[in-house]
């Protein structure tokens, strides 16, 4: 691997950050706040949170079993993956090298930074080639995007091919595991202690049924993190969505049960699926959601649409021909999806 500053954007490694009034008095025991302009009336929304979220990374790390200086918080895992943009790659001379078909955001921010971006079609069954995505990397390549399990196709990657790809480039892999609680796959995040150059991505937005929170993670080496801090909006996670992600972290069985369910519900929908007559393929799947390719994609979508059924149609994704995505809902919402396709 490079050395970290050898992969940082000159600016951003000189970066002095913006020191907001709670940064700088990181005490816990004073008794009058006077610092911030705040409002002294309505509490508790009237102080600035946490810029660093100490308490919900505390909670994190138990569950997590990563470090709390390893883990940094984002708006939705959104903001880490556009962190990791703005604080590598120099606009117009770098590029970064990402798996395809994968999640549209890794292309949507190398968009909006101005960097190019090279995806690397996998294989049959929709798996990793090391040595491909590497053989697409150059001297200005500065990231390397892989989603495990992979959205839209479903599927975990190999994991040997991850490492070959972690150990093979001197810049920086990252690693989505959006996807990682319904997956049997030993997840990347333990390994970051190992790899200097991996970093992690996972969501409260999924199994831990938070979307609306928006509450992402990113684990990587403590250098990393403290980049990513010095980038980010310093009050980048409101109060309300601290304070409820707490709550739901105090339930993780709660959590299990549903991933549980979600899985059985998972067998018995693809298991009506292959029913269907206009069913060509069903991917395997490691994740709360599978793909299915169909006879015609877009019959069949607009004919769930008339139905007030919404799924997502892939088909024109790459590899991805006549697909549809389909997320697993509850029993009710299943069997109204099933029930619609019969009649079809
Ligand atoms: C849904 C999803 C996310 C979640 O993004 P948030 O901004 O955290 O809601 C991240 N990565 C992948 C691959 C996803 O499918």
């Amino acid at each position: 691997m490079k050395t970290l500053q050898e992969l940082t954007r000159k600016n951003i490694w000189e970066l002095a950050p913006y020191s907001c009034a709670r940064n700088e008095f990181s005490g816990r025991n004073a008794k009058v706040y006077l610092d911030a302009n705040e409002n002294p009336y309505h509490a508790p929304f009237n102080r600035y949170p946490d810029p660093l979220q100490l308490a919900l990374k505390d909670k994190l790390s138990k569950i997590k079993g990563v470090p709390a200086e390893n883990i940094f918080l984002g708006n939705g895992s959104d903001e880490a993956i556009d962190l990791m943009y703005r604080i590598f790659t120099e606009p117009k001379v770098n590029n970064v090298v990402a798996i395809e078909p994968t999640y549209g955001m890794y292309k949507v921010c190398a968009d909006i930074n101005d960097v190019e971006y090279r995806p690397v079609c996998l294989e049959e069954g929709f798996q990793l080639n090391a040595e491909k995505l590497l053989a697409a990397t150059d001297a200005n390549t500065k990231l390397v995007w892989i989603c495990s399990p992979n959205n839209p196709t479903g599927n975990a990657l190999n994991r040997d091919e991850m490492s070959k790809v972690i150990n093979g480039f001197d810049g920086i892999v990252i690693i989505d595991e959006a996807y990682s609680d319904f997956s049997t796959q030993v997840p990347f995040r333990s390994e970051i202690a190992r790899h200097p150059n991996l970093v992690v991505l996972n969501t409260m937005s999924k199994a831990w049924g938070c979307a609306a929170l928006r509450l992402g993670m990113a684990f990587a080496s403590k250098d990393i993190i403290e980049l990513m801090n010095k980038v980010k909006y310093p009050y980048n996670i409101n109060l309300l969505a601290q304070q409820q992600a707490m709550e739901i972290l105090n339930d993780p069985y709660e959590v299990d049960k549903w991933a549980r369910l979600i899985l059985q519900e998972r067998t018995r929908v693809m298991d009506s699926f292959r029913l269907l007559d206009f069913t060509k393929k069903i991917y395997h799947t490691d994740a709360n959601f599978f793909l299915v390719e169909v006879d015609d994609a877009q019959r069949i979508y607009d004919y769930l649409v008339s139905q007030g059924i919404i799924v997502r149609n892939r088909n024109r994704v790459t590899m991805c021909g006549n697909c549809l995505r389909i997320t697993i809902g509850s029993k009710t919402e299943n069997s109204e999806l099933l029930a619609a396709l019969r009649a079809l």
